[in-house]
């Protein structure tokens, strides 16, 4: 049984061994994204929807490669925290709305790699024919395989695109339509990646096959730019 102290954003009884697991989950996963430099300054924010409903998640302005079971606050469906004053993150709600409408129970992860904002910068793509989305375009990677549904390299997937809002609630009303839609995930503009999963590990894998395959296209890009 892990021995980690309560979450001072909870305040689990000694045996929540649930939440406590999550916590270790939560941590263990910020030091992952941070080895890879996925999570600059305090960037980024992870979150566990347990078993029972409960929303595990990353408190505001820590830095995801130093967290602490403390760190690790409960919000409910709408993004609030359980307890008042403690501030959960920004984003929250972009996590809960993901909750909500596809992942019952799951983990939810958001980054900001070099990759997911300079190529969420660049010409798309593709384009979606309301104008919502643009797109980044994915074919003929063996790694294609890594995502759910996925059983050959020769599948082309894309990874939808949205305009950066500080408005939170605002951005979660025009992703929500979509949430279904998205094998690989979603970025936003200039800003960063989101990924789940209906596990940690699987959240985390679906971000490393993700990560590898933006670093791929910019790669290509810089290649082909040259004279
Ligand atoms: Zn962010």
């Amino acid at each position: 049984m892990n021995q980690s102290k309560p979450a001072a954003g909870h305040a689990p009884a000694a045996s929540d061994d649930a939440w406590l697991t999550a916590a270790d989950e939560i941590v263990a996963a910020g030091r992952r994204l941070d080895r890879h430099g996925w999570v600059p300054a305090t960037a980024g924010n992870i979150s566990r929807r347990l078993p029972d409903g409960r929303i595990a998640i990353t408190r505001s302005g820590c830095h995801k490669g130093f967290l602490t079971p403390q760190d690790v606050i409960e919000v409910d469906l709408d993004g609030l925290a359980t307890i008042p004053r403690i501030r959960p993150s920004a984003e929250t709600r972009l996590h809960t709305d993901l909750y909500r409408r596809i992942l019952p129970e799951g983990a939810v992860i958001h980054g900001h790699s070099v990759a997911a904002t300079v190529l969420s910068m660049h010409e798309p793509d593709r384009r979606s024919s309301d104008g919502s989305w643009d797109a980044i375009e994915f074919s003929g990677y063996e790694l294609l395989k890594a995502f759910e549904g996925q059983d050959t390299h020769q599948a082309s997937l894309h990874l939808p695109i949205y305009d950066n809002d500080q408005d939170i609630a605002r951005l979660a009303e025009l992703i929500s339509p979509d949430l279904g839609k998205c094998p690989m995930g979603y970025l936003i503009r200039g800003h960063g990646v989101y990924v789940w999963g209906r596990t940690m590990d699987m959240a985390l894998a679906r971000l490393e096959g993700l990560e590898f395959l933006l670093a791929c296209v910019l790669e290509r890009r810089k290649l082909e730019s040259r004279p």
